[in-house]
């Protein structure tokens, strides 16, 4: 069950709903939606029918919800939703370039990789100082210093940065630097650290699990949204099969499946699903023309030298395809460039 309050709602009838859910046994979750309150509600929905919550006061509307992920549901909020990252929007009016290095290793790479993704349209930055290694001997990430430099490429760059967070204890120091937190493929079902990164605050992009369903990956964006965070978008990243041609599977038909049962922007990853420079620009087409949100690319200035990932890393040349690409099929798709506003967050 899922509770709007009214705009008007103060948090003493907040409270007061609280009060009364959890004198019947159950568990409200509040989360801030773009200009309400939302209580989300876990425990027996036949009893909280008894309660008369939507006789109370600041409450707009109750609606019965049968799935699982409540706050993320279209049954919830029928409308699509828009996340702004400093004011940079991803949702269903535009298609977001995101593009960075897989890795931070350097304060010039960095820098050099931020500006090859201005110059192709990018309007995040992404860049992994913690970098969640399938082997213990890969390099593991700059940690502190990788967020130090990336903070400094944003200065240099006005490019808001999307780095990621690997584990719990991390999240606050990473927080204090990045602009939205991405929670990676293998950790979609860290429950902890989907808790802690819903309290940050942060938008948060969180990558479908290798071997999630998108139910799953659903169930995992309502971990994050329970703890009061609604600023969400979901990454589609390819899926583990019996093919071994690419890295993993890319999964198109997740794209319009998870639209149509969650409100959340997704945005599709073809650079860790192919694995390989020459798919990313099919890849990404085959994205955008599925009506994904956004794209999410590697590039490294010399891929040759990459510490993680650069095979999959794009470089100039490939990059100013990709940005021709990216344009042509947003004015396919009816959409617009995201133009980024600054505004107070929704
Ligand atoms: C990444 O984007 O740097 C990354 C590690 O991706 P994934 O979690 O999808 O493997
Ligand atoms: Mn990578």
């Amino acid at each position: 069950m899922v509770i709007v309050m009214a705009s008007d709602a103060e948090q003493s009838d907040v409270d007061a709903v609280i009060d009364r859910v959890e004198s019947a046994g159950g568990q409200a979750f509040v989360s801030r939606g773009v200009s309400r309150m939302i209580i989300g509600l876990v425990g027996d929905v036949d009893a909280f029918a008894t309660l008369n919550l939507s006789g109370m006061r600041g409450v707009c509307n109750v609606t019965r919800i049968s799935t699982n992920y409540k706050l993320v549901s279209r049954e919830h909020h029928p409308d699509r939703s828009v996340v702004h990252v400093r004011g940079v929007p991803i949702g269903p009016d535009t298609v977001t370039l995101i593009a960075g290095p897989c890795a931070v290793e350097t304060p010039e790479q960095t820098l050099e990789s931020a500006r090859m993704a201005q110059a192709a349209g990018a309007t995040l930055l992404r860049g992994g100082a913690f970098k969640p290694r399938t082997s213990p001997y890969a390099f593991q990430g700059l940690g502190e210093l990788g967020l130090k430099i990336l903070a400094d490429v944003r200065e240099e760059t006005g490019l808001p940065i999307v780095t990621e967070v690997v584990g719990a204890h991390e999240v606050d120091m990473v927080a204090e630097y990045a602009d939205m937190l991405q929670v990676g493929t293998r950790n979609m079902q860290n429950f902890t650290l989907l808790q802690a990164v819903g309290a940050a605050g942060k938008p948060v992009m969180l990558k479908r699990g290798m071997n999630a369903t998108i139910e799953e990956w659903l169930m995992a964006a309502e971990y994050i949204a329970q703890r009061g965070n609604l600023h969400i978008v979901l990454c589609e990243r390819g899926i583990r099969t019996f093919e071994t041609a690419t890295r993993n599977t890319l999964d198109i038909s997740a794209v319009p499946v998870a639209q149509r049962l969650s409100h959340l922007p997704v945005i599709v990853d073809p650079s860790h699903s192919g694995g390989r420079r020459d798919l990313v620009l099919p890849l990404s087409r085959a994205a955008i023309v599925a009506g994904a949100d956004g794209v999410i690319v590697d590039v490294h200035p010399q891929p040759d030298l990459a510490l993680c990932d650069g095979p999959q890393a794009l470089v100039a040349e490939d990059l100013a395809d990709l940005s021709r690409t990216v344009a042509e099929l947003t004015v396919y798709m009816g959409r617009n460039a995201p133009t980024r506003r600054l505004r107070r967050a929704s």
